[in-house]
């Protein structure tokens, strides 16, 4: 007899995936987090190990999965630059093959599943800030595609499976989003930023370092997944869930120097292809449907994070 909600996580063993674990936890559902633990550790979760309602699982995405649960957050897809076009090829298939199987689940079950779709769908935007309507402005063959067009055909299946086979879904897009168990050598802006910081390495600007993002805190993100994962049916998003406080990646990270007190120098690097300009979302859905909107300021959040990775490379004596 199952009286609390039981829930999977497919990536919960990722940096997103392993806090949601967490709070789903404290919110008192059975957990199964699912992981081919291709980005994601088991260091993540290790401290739910015990849980009495927690339990991981070794498993791929792309093989079909048969489980029992009430909800399924599709997580699972390597998120940055460099590890999804370590092998974009697979990376697509865990976007495609991923979503068709975790949908046959939930059509199965007729289970709720929400899908962790991106800001990335906007490719390089013309809109500013971007809002759902926008249709985005992607190229479908550069090195970013296997990441970008994976995610949009996901959509397009959960659009599908929701009106040809009446399926319950959710699809959030999330922005840049950061903070403590990002992956240390992921080559996200923010944990390579904070590292050379830490380690007194020069920091490396891509391009003249005035490209945009907005930086989201993972609690504030979790907090706005969990609340779309709970609206009535009816709201099947797509919702843009993010930090509309934008920065440019040189105010990046002149603020990282100031939070480390770190004496690095500023160097500069090419701009990789398709690196999109500026990016900030429209967020007036979320608060209208969600009633959600992110509480933690980037200094703040950044001060967290670098203690995290302070402790991280502490722990593998990598500091200087
Ligand atoms: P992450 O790399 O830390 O987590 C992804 C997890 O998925 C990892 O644990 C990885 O091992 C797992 N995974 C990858 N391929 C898999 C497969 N085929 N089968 C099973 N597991 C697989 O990244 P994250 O930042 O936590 O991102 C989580 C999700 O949120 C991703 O879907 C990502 O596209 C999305 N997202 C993240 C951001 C961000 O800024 N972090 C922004 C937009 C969207
Ligand atoms: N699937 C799964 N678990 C289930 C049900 C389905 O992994 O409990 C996978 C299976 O690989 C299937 C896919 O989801 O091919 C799509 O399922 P659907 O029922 O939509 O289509 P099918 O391919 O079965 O006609
Ligand atoms: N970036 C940078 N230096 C780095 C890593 C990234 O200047 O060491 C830039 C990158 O070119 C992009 C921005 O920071 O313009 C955000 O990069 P990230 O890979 O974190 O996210 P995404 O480009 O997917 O939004």
């Amino acid at each position: 007899m199952h009286l609390e909600k039981r829930v999977l996580i497919t990536g919960g063993a990722g940096f997103i995936g392993s806090f949601l674990c967490e709070r789903l936890l404290e919110a008192g559902a059975t957990v199964l987090c699912l992981d081919n633990f291709f980005t994601g550790t088991r260091m993540n979760v290790a401290h739910l190990m015990g849980h009495p309602r927690f339990e991981l699982m070794r498993h791929d995405v792309c093989f079909p999965l048969y489980v029992e649960v009430d909800e399924i957050y599709n997580m699972a897809c390597p998120a940055s630059p460099v590890h999804y076009q370590f092998d974009p090829v697979q990376t697509t298939k865990t976007s495609v093959h991923g979503a068709i199987n975790m949908l046959g689940l939930a059509k199965r079950l007729k289970a709720k599943i929400l899908q962790a779709s991106t800001s990335e769908v906007y490719g390089d935007p013309v809109i500013h800030p971007q809002t759902e309507e926008y249709w985005g402005n992607v190229n479908p063959i550069g090195p970013r595609s296997c990441y970008d067009e994976g995610k949009r055909c996901a959509e397009t299946l959960f659009f599908d499976y929701h009106r040809q086979h009446a399926l319950r879904i959710k699809v959030a897009r999330i922005f840049n989003t950061y903070g403590p168990r990002m992956h240390p050598n992921d080559g996200r802006v923010v944990s390579n930023f904070i590292v050379q910081a830490l380690k007194g390495e020069d920091i490396t600007l891509y391009g003249d370092g005035s490209q945009t993002r907005s930086f989201c805190y993972v609690d504030d993100l979790v907090r706005g997944l969990i609340s779309l994962m709970e609206t009535p049916d009816s709201v099947t998003g797509p919702i843009n869930i993010g930090n509309p406080g934008e920065f440019t990646i040189r105010q990046l990270a002149e603020t990282v120097i100031d939070l480390t007190g770190a004496r690095s120098k500023l160097v500069f690097r090419p701009l990789p292809q398709d690196d999109p300009k500026q990016r900030q979302p429209d967020i007036t859905k979320a608060r209208e449907i969600l009633k959600w909107e992110p509480s933690v300021e980037l200094r703040d959040g950044l001060s967290k994070t670098i203690a995290y990775f302070d402790t991280l490379l502490a722990d593998r004596n990598m500091k200087v």
